[in-house]
């Protein structure tokens, strides 16, 4: 059982990372920006207002984001641990999560730590090329500051407050694939153990 979050800024390799600690733990991924991606091309009234707010780089309401959340995490495939990524983003949020996961909490959140040049050239890089193929209309360069802005005022206090727990695992997230999973692996309570 592992209840594990990961963040980082935009552009850190979060997703890459996230996909390899699913397969190491045996816990689905839980991705919030997945989920209102998800929305999105649904085209539902929901999915339509998320979008505005996600082209804009700003962050959803606390509330929805934790309906969406606690919805994912009440299925049965979250019962035996997570790979929360994208949430808690906001220190609100964090209240949200404590009051849906209760006595059990997170047990490891880690960190990707990557410098904000490092993340613009990525990101922009990114925009040009597309990510497998795909451009996101949320990638130019002005969305991409914002988006960095949101995350050190927002999401870097949510470090922090798990830091302060007792459970932040702060991970260099500069080198290849392998080297920063290897860095993550280690810092999994539950990693190379199953
Ligand atoms: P991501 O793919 O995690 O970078 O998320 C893409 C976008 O989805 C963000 O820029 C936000 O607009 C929205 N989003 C994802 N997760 C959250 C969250 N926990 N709280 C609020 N907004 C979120």
């Amino acid at each position: 059982m592992a209840r594990v979050a990961l963040f980082g800024p935009p552009g850190a390799g979060k997703g890459t990372q996230a996909a390899r600690i699913v397969a190491a733990l045996g816990v689905p991924h839980v991705s919030t920006g997945d989920m209102l991606r998800a929305a999105v091309r649904s085209g539902s009234d929901l999915g339509r207002r998320v979008k505005e707010v996600m082209d804009a780089g700003k962050l959803v309401s606390d509330e929805l984001i934790a309906d969406v959340v606690a919805e994912r995490l009440a299925q049965a495939d979250a019962s035996r641990g997570f790979l929360l990524d994208g949430f808690p983003r906001t220190v609100r949020q964090i209240a949200l999560l404590d009051r849906i996961l209760g006595e059990r909490n997170l047990d490891c959140v880690v960190l990707l730590d990557v410098p904000d040049r490092v993340v613009e050239d990525r990101l922009l890089g990114r925009a040009t090329k597309g990510d497998g193929g795909v451009v996101r209309a949320d990638d130019n360069l002005e969305t991409i500051r914002k988006r960095l802005a949101v995350y050190r005022e927002e999401t870097l206090p949510v470090a922090a407050v798990y830091d302060g727990r007792g459970v932040l695992a702060r991970v260099d997230g500069v080198g290849t694939e392998e080297e920063v999973f290897a860095r993550v692996a280690a810092a999994l309570p539950a990693a190379g153990g199953r």
